[in-house]
């Protein structure tokens, strides 16, 4: 038999503390950090139309503009990696909003 599962509490133990590593690592700024994938910043720019939410510059506008994605409540202050707490700015409102929340409708 190639798959041999044993359960007993042995196992279920390791598989609580991985699958808490997991949930913590989840909730952490690494973690938050992970989930930031080149899918995912291409969406939010998508849905953004390639445009900085602060000024309204697009790469409609500049094409060389430098889009970033911003997190509108930062991972230092418990702001998670989801479609909601993200924006697209570009690199100059980046810069200047540093750690602020500042959230331009
Ligand atoms: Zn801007």
């Amino acid at each position: 038999k190639a798959y041999d599962f044993i359960f007993n509490i042995e196992n279920l133990n390791d598989l609580i503390e991985y699958l808490s590593k997991k949930i913590k690592f989840k909730k952490s700024v690494a973690g938050q950090r992970a989930l930031m994938t080149p899918k995912l910043r291409d969406e939010i720019k998508a849905r953004d139309n390639n445009t900085c939410q602060i000024c309204g510059l697009s790469t409609k506008d500049e094409p060389n503009l430098l889009l970033e994605i911003d997190h509108i409540i930062p991972l230092s202050k418990g702001g998670m990696t989801t479609e909601d707490n993200l924006q697209t700015l570009c690199w100059k409102c980046n810069r200047s909003k540093g750690s602020k929340i500042y959230k331009h409708i």
